[in-house]
C-alpha cells in the first residue's frame, strides 16, 4: 500500500500523456497542435506506461485517469488503454478529454478497456465555447459527448469551470441538461495558475454561492449512488437522469481526503496539482528496474503536502497543461 506523510492511502493516478492540445482554453494556453501525432522519446511510451502501471498496480494502486494537454491528441491512446486494462489490480480508467476526437474514437476507446469520460464543456452555446476555447467546434463536441453515451461509457461527466460573465448565466442550462440526458455536470472553481491570476480575481466563482442559489429554484438531493465522486458533492434532480456535482478547490478545500498523485508526460512525478514538488521518474522507468522505481516512489511520498496553499500565496504552476488539471 502506499501511503503519503499524513497517512493518505494514495491508490489513485492521474497520468498525463502530452502537454499539447487543440484548443486554447484562456484559462490553460497550451502550446498549439492540431492534428494527432506520436509523441517523441522524451514522452512516456506505451511500453513505459505499461511497465510503470503493472509496477504500481503491485503497490496498490486501483484508480488511473488519462488526461493532459489532449490526450486524444495521441496516435497510441488505445495502445495506452489496452495495456493499462489488462492489469488485473487496475479497477477504473477514466479519460479527460475535450472532446474534438470523442465522435470518432469513442467506440474504439471502450473497446480498448476506458470505462468511463470526463468531457470539458463550459458553454452550451457556441460562440461562448469559442470564446473560451478559441476553436469553432462546439457543434462536433457536442457530437462526441452523445456517441460517447451511445456506445456506453458511463458515467460520461461534463467538466464546467464557471466563469464570472462568460458562462455563469448557463448554469440553470447545465442543470436542467441533467433531466434530459445521462449527463453528470461537475461545477469545477477556477484555480489561478501563474498564467491566470489576475483572470482568476476577476472571474472567480463561489461554488457555494451557486449550490445556494440553485437550492432556492430546484428540488437537489443528494446522490446516492456515490461511486466515482472524489472530491465531488453531488445532486440529482427528481427524476433527473444525470447528477449535478461541485468541485470546490478555493471554497472547500478536500485536501484531507486527497488519494492521487499526478505524473507529467515527460515522466516526473507532481505530488500535488498546486504544490511545487516534482520528481524525475523517466529514466527509472526506461530501466525497467521495479524494485528501484517502487524504492524511489515510496520514498517520495513523504513530500506530499498537508494542503494546498492557494488561498495564501502566488501560484507557481504555470499552467494546468502539463499535468492534466
Ligand atoms: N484537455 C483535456 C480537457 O480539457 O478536458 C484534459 C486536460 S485539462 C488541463 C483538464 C481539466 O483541467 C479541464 O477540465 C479544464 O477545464 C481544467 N482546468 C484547466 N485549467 C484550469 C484552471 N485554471 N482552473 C480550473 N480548471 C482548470
Ligand atoms: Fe486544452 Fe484542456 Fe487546456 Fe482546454 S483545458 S486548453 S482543452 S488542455
Amino acid at each position: 500500500m502506499i501511503q503519503d506523510g499524513f497517512q493518505r492511502k494514495i491508490d489513485y493516478i492521474r497520468l498525463s500523456l502530452t502537454d499539447t492540445c487543440n484548443f486554447q482554453c484562456f484559462y490553460c494556453r497550451p502550446r498549439f497542435q492540431e492534428t494527432s501525432f506520436s509523441p517523441s522519446n522524451e514522452y512516456l511510451t506505451a511500453f513505459d506506461i505499461e511497465f510503470m502501471f503493472q509496477v504500481l498496480a503491485q503497490m496498490g494502486v486501483r484508480k488511473v485517469k488519462l488526461t493532459g494537454g489532449e490526450p486524444l491528441l495521441r496516435k497510441d491512446m488505445c495502445d495506452i488503454l489496452q495495456k493499462i486494462s489488462a492489469i488485473s489490480q487496475i479497477k477504473d480508467i477514466s479519460l479527460t478529454t475535450n472532446g474534438y476526437f470523442l465522435e470518432n474514437i469513442a467506440y474504439a476507446l471502450k473497446e480498448s478497456g476506458l470505462k468511463r469520460v470526463n468531457i470539458s464543456l463550459d458553454s452550451l452555446n457556441a460562440d461562448t465555447f469559442q470564446k473560451i476555447t478559441q476553436t469553432p467546434t462546439f457543434h462536433r463536441v457536442w457530437r462526441g459527448i452523445l456517441k460517447a453515451i451511445e456506445v456506453g461509457l458511463d458515467p460520461v461527466k461534463l467538466n464546467i469551470v464557471l466563469m464570472k460573465g462568460v458562462n455563469d448565466q448557463e448554469v440553470e442550462d447545465f442543470v436542467e441538461l441533467t433531466q434530459k440526458y445521462p449527463l453528470s455536470v461537475r461545477f469545477i472553481e477556477f484555480m489561478p495558475t501563474r498564467q491566470t491570476v489576475q483572470d482568476q480575481k476577476k472571474y472567480a466563482v463561489s461554488n457555494e454561492a451557486v449550490l445556494n442559489a440553485l437550492k432556492r429554484k430546484y428540488d437537489l438531493f443528494p446522490e446516492i449512488n456515490t461511486s466515482h465522486t472524489g472530491p465531488s458533492r453531488n445532486y440529482v434532480l427528481k427524476n433527473g437522469l444525470g447528477s449535478i456535482g461541485f468541485i470546490s478547490p478555493i471554497t472547500h478545500n478536500f485536501c484531507d481526503q486527497c488519494n492521487r498523485v499526478r505524473i507529467s508526460a515527460k515522466g516526473k512525478l507532481r505530488l500535488c496539482l498546486l504544490g511545487q514538488n516534482e520528481i524525475e521518474l523517466l529514466q527509472i522507468i526506461r530501466q525497467r528496474d521495479a524494485n528501484q522505481f517502487e524504492k524511489i516512489f515510496m520514498k517520495s511520498m513523504v513530500f506530499k503536502p498537508k494542503a494546498h496553499e492557494l488561498n495564501m500565496r502566488a501560484p507557481w504552476v504555470e499552467s494546468f497543461v502539463t499535468i492534466g488539471g
